[in-house]
């Protein structure tokens, strides 16, 4: 169970955390739009460098839009007093790594089960 200064500490981060991506996602939309406009007369830049960037930065858009949503999920498990219950087995994620890690639901025992078992199915 959380205390509530811990509780406001993790919001504080997960806040600064969602403004941060947000603004990341809104940087990306207005390079899709700069895009647009100059697309004619434009000669400066090579085409195919041009392509690279363009899907480099949708891929980071779609990255940042998942990152948002865990930050979105970890925020109402926060404020329904689960953020530290671990999914898979219920007991409380230690405070320190909910800190590092807001967006976790896994304890640290059940992570690294689970990567074990990723690591073992990865190598056959
Ligand atoms: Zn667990």
């Amino acid at each position: 169970m959380l205390t509530s200064e811990q509780t406001q500490e993790l919001r504080a981060k997960l806040e600064a955390d969602m403004a941060r991506l947000g603004d990341h996602a809104h940087n990306a939309l207005e390079f899709t739009m700069d895009r647009d406009r100059d697309r004619i007369g434009r000669d400066s830049m090579d085409e195919s460098t041009e392509e690279e960037i363009y899907s480099t930065q949708l891929r980071l858009h779609d990255r940042e839009n998942f990152l948002l949503q865990k930050v979105r999920e970890a925020m109402i498990r926060l404020e329904a007093g689960k953020l530290d219950e671990c999914e898979e087995c219920a007991e409380p994620i230690g405070f320190k790594r909910l800190l590092a890690r807001p967006v976790t639901t896994l304890c640290f025992e059940c992570k690294s089960a689970r990567e074990q078992v990723e690591s073992e199915t990865h190598a056959e």
